[in-house]
């Protein structure tokens, strides 16, 4: 779904990308000078690595997002502190915005749901032995590496 920026007001346009496995919902408003605000969630599942094992696994996704939307070059210095996605054709491409918001959720550290669990009974196993023997609390990388 493309949509020209020129075309977006104050009054929020409702938008819906939607792909077998994930929605893409949200609204694009008009904020001030060449920005526009988008504020969407995105919500499905995504394939991605686990950080752990490097199997594939089903993420389950559920992210707000907002960010601006800059029609042409954004080189407002006062505002470093904002997102700001520059288009340079006068269009955004909400099904482009989506992707790279996926990607962005991927490159997350993410486990699946079994090694979830390994790390979950590791943390308590470490609990436990941290209160009973403190000095293993100085080797605990070396022992999780080691163990886990
Ligand atoms: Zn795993």
């Amino acid at each position: 779904m493309i949509v020209t920026l020129r075309k977006i007001t104050k009054t929020p346009l409702d938008f819906l990308v939607k792909s077998d496995e994930i929605t893409f919902k949200g609204y694009l408003e008009y904020h001030a000078g060449k920005l526009i605000l988008l504020k969407a969630d995105i919500n499905g599942s995504v394939s991605t690595e686990c950080s752990t094992c490097g199997e594939e696994f089903k993420l389950n996704v559920d992210e707000k997002v907002e960010f601006f939307i800059s029609d042409g070059l954004y080189e407002d210095e006062n505002n470093i502190d904002i997102d700001v996605v520059e288009s340079f054709n006068s269009t955004a491409d909400l099904d482009e915005l989506l992707l790279s918001e996926i990607e962005l959720i991927k490159s997350d550290y993410h486990s699946c749901n079994d090694c979830e669990k390994k790390l979950n009974k590791g943390n308590k196993l470490w609990q436990y032995l941290r209160d009973e023997y403190p000095i293993l609390a100085e080797r605990k990388e070396e022992l999780t590496t080691k163990l886990l």
